[in-house]
């Protein structure tokens, strides 16, 4: 393979116009990877002043909305391999932005495979890879579609490439069925650093099934988490994401979810429960993050998150939501009340946990 190296000059050139946004992944490099990079992620033929990482086509730049002040996550990628979602899960971030019905991208295979070879041809760095953020690469369509396979098969061809390979699902049992456990270990041991994250954040079938009402039930996902572990496959548990629990802390009565017409997420034993199932299975560490209620894309709130959101008005009372990024948030002052008991959970059951950016940047 021809390595990009003849025209370092043209990469250099590239890298002093990367917009000052994403300009700390560029610091400190060589300048050999720092021309690598912007020969990868940065367009060619633009005439924009300042460039982002907009030119590959499937292997992308993490999070191409995060400026690398508030997300400082380094250069990594993201392979959104489908476009939307069938587990269809009320509080999903993608909502703003993807569309609701799941789908293949045109061209998938192709343009993975020349993407792979940028990276060979202009000698980029390894980083991280994340599949997916913004879609489940098990949902029920990769059974007939199998994208997520072939991404995953032909970053093995290239692991070297990658730091570490890191799998998002609500369907370990699916990835189990589709016979990808051989795949999974052979990523984690020409080097280490394959991990598949688990999201698990109800107890009970009544929540699972009003919050991810398309996703696989709760005792499927605990299968698929013991058939994971049984073979060797690292699996990270995320309790992702928390609601408050709107319990009285001075023994007086207060409001329920049921005043609100909602099953109650997560309670007390819920999480307790998830975080023994965690513990037991020796999972690798545990994620979390406060729910946020998201605007979805050119529709309005669902019910059930109209609803909710009279229900943080409620709870962050006498302080408002704040709407940052196209959703609404509790006050960070009701959302340690939210995470809190479960981070003394994890430390009574000897379990590490980590909220979610810290994930995202600690993981290397
Ligand atoms: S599984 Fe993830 S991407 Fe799919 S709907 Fe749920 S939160 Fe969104």
């Amino acid at each position: 393979m021809e390595l990009f190296s003849p025209s370092i000059e043209e990469g250099l050139t590239l890298a002093q116009r990367v917009d000052p946004k994403y300009a700390p992944a560029w610091q400190g490099k060589t300048p050999q990877a720092q021309a690598a990079l912007a020969m990868y992620f940065l367009p060619h033929g633009s005439k924009k002043t300042f460039l982002g990482p907009t030119r590959p086509r499937v292997i992308k730049w993490y999070c191409p909305f995060a400026s690398q002040s508030s997300l400082p996550s380094g250069h990594r990628y993201c392979i959104n391999v489908y476009t939307g979602c069938s587990h269809a899960c009320e509080y999903c971030y993608a909502s703003a932005y993807e569309p609701p019905q799941p789908a293949m991208k045109r061209d998938f295979t192709r343009l993975l495979q020349k993407d792979l070879a940028d990276l060979e041809r202009f000698d980029v760095p390894a980083a991280p890879i994340h599949l997916s953020n913004s879609t489940d690469s098990f949902q029920p369509l990769e059974a007939s579609a199998g994208h997520t396979r072939l991404a995953l098969q032909r970053i093995l061809d290239h692991r070297r490439r990658f730091t570490s390979v890191i799998v998002l699902t609500k369907n370990p049992r699916l990835a189990v069925e589709l016979g990808c456990v051989d795949l999974f270990l052979k990523l984690n041991s020409s080097q280490p650093g394959f991990l598949i994250e688990v999201s698990l954040a109800f107890w009970r079938e009544d929540a699972r099934h009003e919050y991810d009402p398309g996703a696989p039930s709760i005792q499927n996902r605990i299968e698929g988490v013991r058939q994971l572990r049984r073979a060797g496959v690292p699996v990270v548990l995320r309790i992702d994401p928390l609601f408050p629990r709107l319990a009285s802390t001075d023994g007086k009565a207060t409001a329920t979810y049921q005043d609100w017409g909602l099953p109650q997420p997560q309670n007390i034993e819920d999480l307790e429960q998830l975080v023994a199932f965690g513990a037991e299975n020796g999972i690798h560490h545990i994620v979390y993050s406060p729910a946020k209620i998201v605007q979805p894309r050119m529709r309005p709130l669902s019910s059930t998150m109209q609803k909710m959101r009279s229900l943080y008005e409620s709870v962050a009372a006498p302080e408002r939501l704040m709407f940052r990024g196209g959703s609404w948030r509790l006050p960070p002052s009701v959302q340690s009340t939210v995470t809190g008991p479960l981070l003394d959970i994890c430390r009574r059951n000897g379990v590490p946990a980590k909220c979610c950016k810290q994930n995202l940047i600690e993981t290397p």
